[in-house]
């Protein structure tokens, strides 16, 4: 399997719109960080992790020729707000797309978009999309996908695990149950806002000491402001962990 990161960035994106700090004004290409989500792309399809907002441009440049299906974290904006564009999916391959996430998640996506799930609208032009809700490990493209749900304030939220990778953004606490679902975890993409504490999200240095519970050969820290210059921590990156950036790609099992 092959996973890309299609964006590293937080809420707002780096840079920041109207902001002229060090980061924000960087040359460096790992500063620019596009609304987090990734693909993965697996023998049988290509599934994403979330629509972020940034979804279109993501396409574009990383080339998203195909869709099949989505694995939505949550349903706040900066994860949800591209899911239009699955449009141009459902026009090229004929058929609706898989839409999994739990049962609260799904209620806000069919709030938000309404329009997608309703009849009307003259030249139709509408997302069509399959939702699923799931709670337990099924199987989607020939593999298991594991949900691990995670606490991101007091919204339970989740992560997903593939096989030896996992995927864990927009959090604050991982439950002990959800730690044992991320046993044996080789290559993990792990959320750090920033290294100043923020009430939903871990700094940097809760997202290390998460990362060494897990105990992953490698992982990335992802949705990341603008206090992170990617080439310069504020703290020691122990080894095998270090900043996610747009456009890495990780073969994993
Ligand atoms: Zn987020
Ligand atoms: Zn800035
Ligand atoms: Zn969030």
């Amino acid at each position: 399997m092959r996973v890309t990161m299609l964006g590293s960035g937080t809420s707002t994106g780096v840079p920041v719109i109207g902001c002229t700090c060090s980061v924000c004004t960087s040359d460096n290409p790992r500063n620019k960080r596009w609304r987090a989500g990734l693909r993965l792309e697996l023998e049988r399809g290509v599934a994403l992790v979330d629509t972020p907002t940034d979804f279109r441009a993501q396409a574009l440049r990383y080339g998203v020729h195909r869709v099949d299906a989505v694995l939505f974290t949550h349903a706040h904006a900066d994860h949800v707000f591209g899911l239009d564009d699955l449009r141009i999916f459902n026009f090229r391959q004929r058929t609706a797309i898989r839409c999994y996430a739990s049962a609260p998640t799904l209620a806000m996506l069919r709030r938000y978009f309404a329009y997608a799930f309703e009849d009307g609208q003259e030249g139709g032009g509408k997302p069509m999309l399959d939702l699923v809700e799931v709670r337990e490990p099924f199987d989607l493209l020939g593999r298991r996908i594991v949900p691990v749900p995670v606490w991101h304030g007091e919204l339970e939220v989740y992560g997903y695990r593939l096989g030896d990778f996992a995927y864990v953004t927009d959090c604050s606490r991982i439950p002990e149950e959800s730690f044992r679902l991320l046993e044996g975890v080789r290559t993990l993409v792990l959320g750090a806002l920033r290294y100043r504490p923020h009430p939903t999200h871990f700094t940097v240095e809760e997202a290390i000491q998460a990362a060494a519970r897990i105990g992953a050969e490698r992982t990335f820290l992802t949705h990341l402001t603008h206090d992170i210059d990617h080439d310069a921590p504020a703290v020691p990156l122990p080894p095998g962990v270090g900043f996610g950036y747009d456009g890495l790609t990780l073969e994993v099992d």
